[in-house]
């Protein structure tokens, strides 16, 4: 019987797409990575191959100056990214948070703005949900936006706003009525797409939060920020449905960077269980060392057809609530647990810099906790798939 011996899977699907990202992603090797790790430098040099090449545009129509390509498509993009050992947080959030502009902003809004972001000018990497004192309670932030004339003033501290050092715009979500103003908790929350050029010292103050991996997240303090009225997105107090399914389609975009980080933490483990000789012969040649590997890429194919499912349910524009949690979850516990078998495959060479083992298993740990943590994704499916008790 013929074996099949490649961690690559039978179909995929976008060949000449990850051929494509594949190429550029070549030019990003683990030692430049591992540079910009050590100094805690954003990857400038990847962004820019990542827009020039029209990958982070993918999104956008292209009327505006993108591909128009379907949500599938864009979370292929990210796979790749990752499997090639290269990392997108420094520049997904583009993909998902345009999406709330092209569903619910204004003509104008879109005229303004898609063309700029499709062609680079203008970098839409910040998104403000979480808040210092809220966590997970989202509709309980606190953030408010005033009406005043022509513009809302805005007040509060936002926390892990990721990028915000190196975005011209940001995607916030504030409150306009007070929380004992409203009937039901997620009303009376706006979204904004403010403009934060100059802002920094002038009504905005940006500080880095040092972090265990590579990942440029600030705490973002407003006190008397003025934007103009138009900054605001669709209709007043209806923002935290606007970004509902601006939700789902980030939660299935960064399932694709997850199963992109299983499938290399797989790859990597099966090249060294073949190569590296202990006791006289290859390590993978041991069943301990084997068959965790084999286990752990059984779960990234499951996890890959629930994110294909979710993409599908997505890009027909279904309700895909259940889909992207569920891929969400699946995706990430794989990448985490290929994480942890190419770790103790690799042995102590998993500790030395330089095979990049640790750097990928420290940035990989983030997906079961941002932008969702796991139990927030399991009581989503108690209470909205099972019909369980609300338990938040
Ligand atoms: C590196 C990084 C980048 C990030 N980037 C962004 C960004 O760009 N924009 C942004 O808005 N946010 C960002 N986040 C924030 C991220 O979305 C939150 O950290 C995440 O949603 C969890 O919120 P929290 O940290 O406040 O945890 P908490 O809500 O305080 O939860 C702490 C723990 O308690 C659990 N828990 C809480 N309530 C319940 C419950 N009812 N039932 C069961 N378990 C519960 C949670 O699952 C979690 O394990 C980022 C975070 C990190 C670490």
């Amino acid at each position: 019987m013929e074996t099949e011996t490649s961690t690559i899977p039978i179909e995929k699907d976008y060949q000449e797409l990850r051929e494509a990202v594949a190429r550029v992603c070549g030019d990003f090797p683990g030692e430049y990575w591992r540079e910009l790790d050590a100094k805690s430098e954003y990857p400038t040099k990847f962004v820019k191959a990542m827009t020039e090449h029209g990958f982070l545009a993918a999104l956008i129509p292209e009327e505006y100056g993108g591909s128009g390509l379907p949500l599938r498509a864009a979370t292929v993009i990210l796979e790749v990214i990752h499997e090639t050992g290269c990392s997108a947080g420094a520049c997904h959030a583009q993909m998902y948070t345009m999406g709330t502009v092209l569903r619910h902003g204004s003509p104008e809004q879109k005229q303004e703005y898609l063309p700029k972001i499709a062609s680079g000018e203008l970098r839409l990497q910040a998104f403000g949900v979480s808040e210092p004192t809220t966590g997970s309670d989202t509709t309980q932030l606190d953030t408010r936006a005033v009406r005043d004339g022509d513009e809302y003033v805005v007040n509060g501290q936002k926390i892990w706003t990721s990028r915000a050092l190196h975005s011209d715009l940001m995607l916030l979500l504030a409150r306009t009525t007070p929380k004992d103003k409203v009937e039901k908790r997620t009303a009376g929350i706006s979204t904004f797409l403010i403009d934060i050029r100059g802002a920094q010292g002038n009504g905005v103050d940006i500080r880095p939060i040092d972090t265990m991996i590579n990942h440029h997240t600030t705490e973002v303090h407003f006190d008397d920020f003025r934007i103009p009225a138009s900054s605001l997105i669709g209709e007043e107090g209806k923002g935290f449905y606007y970004i509902l399914d601006g939700m789902n389609a980030e939660r299935i975009l960064l399932s694709g960077e997850s199963l992109g980080n299983a499938r290399y933490f797989i790859k990597r483990a099966v090249d060294y269980a073949n190569e590296r000789i202990v006791f006289g012969r290859p390590i993978g040649q041991n069943q301990g060392v084997q068959l965790p590997i084999a286990r752990v890429y059984a779960e990234t194919e499951a996890a890959d057809l629930m994110v294909r499912k979710a993409c599908a349910i997505f890009d027909n524009e279904q309700p895909c609530g259940a889909e992207a949690n569920m891929s969400r979850l699946l995706s990430a516990e794989a990448a985490w647990n290929a994480a942890e078998v190419c770790f103790d495959t690799f042995g102590g060479f998993a500790f030395a810099r330089e095979y990049d083992i640790e750097r990928k298993w420290r940035e990989t740990r983030l997906a079961r906790t941002a932008p969702i943590s796991t139990n927030l994704v399991l009581t989503y499916i108690g209470q909205h798939v099972l019909g369980l008790p609300r338990s938040y």
